[in-house]
Parts: structure tokens; C-alpha cells; sequence
């Protein structure tokens, strides 16, 4: 039976004795698109990454990558059978080879070595070893190195947890340009909300071995699941279990009758973020171009359109 998506999985999970680490997750992707698994430390990002490579027995479930079964009732492809490339955390390279070296290990693509390093930016340092080039650049060659395979499928595990946090943005996009330029589908696991958003064509989002929501980065934004969902992306003020308002949609003002009272003032770079007590006796934050002393009587406000509302 062919699946008409390039990866389809559906209702795959794990468990690790008592241990429910996978409920069932489902999800497809098309050729070249990229998906960020979005979690929180022990939330199965890893097992659910461990389970797509084939090196976890799934507690049950199916899964097709291009047109073929790698999983599913008295099916198990093993991980050295499924066309599948991984970049560990740790990167994984052979200490003792060269960069070209350690390209060149298992090199099937079309491909050459020389094409490769120009791909990931590599030019010129083909004969140094890992412990000769830095962190990001040996990230790059791991890159390189799972591509040589032409994956049809690459898994990256926490690919910016050894990057400076100065070196994210442009890591980032270099990696989106390497893996829409080869065009490489892609899954990629972080606990950063950020790198989700920007190098995920799509973004899942897992909390406690669940997946609570699939989709496209706006959509995560503007239309989230639930209150966990939406705080991803920032604080939010809670109006009832069913609905809340972002601060940043939530004003300050010193005109109009005084709802709230100012608790502290932090400075953001771009906003303020006002801290407030309400007359009902909640904590509220609000966006504010000016900073508030502490004790000022101040108004808060918001716009209806701007209330995000969830479904029991
Ligand atoms: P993440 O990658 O999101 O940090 P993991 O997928 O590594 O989370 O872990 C999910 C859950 O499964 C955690 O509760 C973890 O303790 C548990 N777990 C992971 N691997 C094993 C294992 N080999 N044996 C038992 N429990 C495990
Ligand atoms: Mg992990």
C-alpha cells in the first residue's frame, strides 16, 4: 500500500516499561518540508525522533517514507535499512579523519565532497580535523555528512544546543538555506520556541509525551490550542480557563478610570513589560512603550479581536 504523502505516520507511540513517553502522534510531511518538535525536557522529542530513525520499537502505530514501510503490525525496518540520516547533538564525527574524510564516509548521493562543502559552507577546510574547527562548523560537517547519503529523510537532535546564543539567528538561516537548497526533508528537534518558528515550515508541539498541536508557525501563534500553547510565544494574561489576551495585545494607559495598579516596570529592549494587580486581584502584564513606577493607578486594557479563545 503506497501513502500519497513523501512521510506519514500515524498514531506511533512508545513506552518505556510504565512509562508512556509517546502517546499517539500523528502527522505527514511533503517532500522537502522541514518540522520543529517543540517541547519542554522530557517531553518525547527525542523518543518520537528515536522511534522515525528506527532505533525504538514502537509500542504501536505505522510508518511510510517514500512509498515504504519502515513500521507497522509485524513490520519493523532497522535503522540501518531505512534511508535515513541523523545529526546527534554531540555531532557524532570521526576525530581522526579530516572534514573531507568524514563527508566522504558513506557518501552515496550523486554528490561529490567538493559539492557538499560548498553546501554547507565548508570551502577550504576540507583537510583540517574536528578538534581543528569550531563548534558551528563542526555541526556543518555532520550536516554534510548525513546529506552525503541523500537521506530521504534527515533527523537533527537539538541542532542549536551547542551554539552561542549571538550565533542562532544566522545558524538558523544557514541551516534553512542548506536544507531547502538540498532539498532535504526534515525533522529537527528543539526546546526553543524561536528556532521552531523560524526554520520550521512546521511546527509540533509536545507537551508530556502528548502531541497538543500541529501546524503552521502563525498558526501556533494565532490560533493555539490551549494556554500552554500560547504562552510558547510569550506571556500571556489569563480572562477565564477558556481564554486569555497576549501582553503585547494588552495596553497601559493613565487616562480613564484606573483598574489596576502597577507592581514593577521591566525594560524588554523594544517594550516594557508593566506588571499590574487588577482590581479582581490577578497579576497582569502589560506592553508599554514608557516604563511605570511601582504604585501608579494605571487603566489596562484590550481589543476583543485580540482574545484567544480555547476549546474545552
Ligand atoms: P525530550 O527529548 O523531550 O527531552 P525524551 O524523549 O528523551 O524527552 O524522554 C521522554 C520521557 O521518556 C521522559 O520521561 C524520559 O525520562 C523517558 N525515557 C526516555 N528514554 C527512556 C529509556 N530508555 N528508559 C526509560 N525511560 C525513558
Ligand atoms: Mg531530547
Amino acid at each position: 500500500m503506497l501513502k500519497s504523502s513523501w512521510l506519514h505516520v500515524k498514531e506511533l507511540s512508545k513506552s518505556y516499561g510504565k512509562v508512556d513517553a509517546l502517546a499517539p502522534c500523528s502527522f505527514s510531511l511533503e517532500k522537502g518540508e522541514i518540522l520543529g518538535l517543540l517541547g519542554e525536557s522530557g517531553s518525547g522529542k527525542t523518543t518520537l525522533l528515536r522511534l522515525l530513525g528506527g532505533f525504538e520499537m514502537p509500542r504501536g502505530g505505522s510508518m511510510w517514507l517514500n512509498g515504504v514501510v519502515m513500521n507497522d503490525k509485524g513490520v519493523f525496518v532497522s535503522p540501518e535499512k531505512r534511508n535515513i540520516g541523523i545529526v546527534f547533538q554531540d555531532y557524532a564525527l570521526f576525530p581522526h579523519l579530516t572534514v573531507a574524510k568524514n563527508i566522504a564516509f558513506g557518501l552515496k548521493s550523486p554528490n561529490t565532497v567538493e559539492q557538499l562543502l560548498q553546501v554547507v559552507g565548508l570551502e577550504g577546510y576540507q583537510d583540517r580535523k574536528p578538534d581543528e574547527i569550531s563548534g558551528g562548523q563542526q555541526q556543518r560537517v555532520a550536516i554534510a555528512r548525513a546529506l552525503a547519503a541523500s537521506p530521504d529523510l534527515l533527523l537533527l537532535d537539538e541542532p542549536f544546543s551547542n551554539i552561542d546564543e549571538s550565533m542562532k539567528f544566522s545558524f538558523r538561516r544557514e541551516l534553512h538555506e542548506i536544507l531547502k537548497k538540498a532539498g532535504t526533508t526534515a525533522i529537527f528537534v528543539t526546546h526553543d520556541t524561536r528556532d521552531a518558528l523560524d526554520l520550521g515550515d512546521k511546527v509540533m508541539v509536545i507537551q508530556d509525551g502528548h502531541q497538543v498541536q500541529l501546524g503552521q508557525p502563525e498558526d501556533i501563534y494565532q490560533k493555539p490550542r490551549s494556554p500552554y500553547v500560547a504562552q510558547l510565544l510569550g506571556p500571556i494574561n489569563n480572562l477565564s480557563p477558556q481564554s486569555c489576551v497576549r501582553a503585547e495585545h494588552t495596553m497601559i494607559s493613565a487616562e480613564g478610570a484606573p483598574n489596576a495598579v502597577v507592581l514593577r516596570s521591566i525594560f524588554q529592549g523594544s517594550v516594557y513589560h508593566v506588571h499590574v494587580r487588577t482590581d479582581e486581584g490577578k497579576n497582569w502584564i502589560a506592553s508599554s512603550s514608557e516604563d511605570w513606577l511601582a504604585d501608579t493607578p494605571a487603566t489596562v486594557s484590550y481589543a476583543v479581536e485580540n482574545i484567544l479563545t480555547f476549546s474545552p
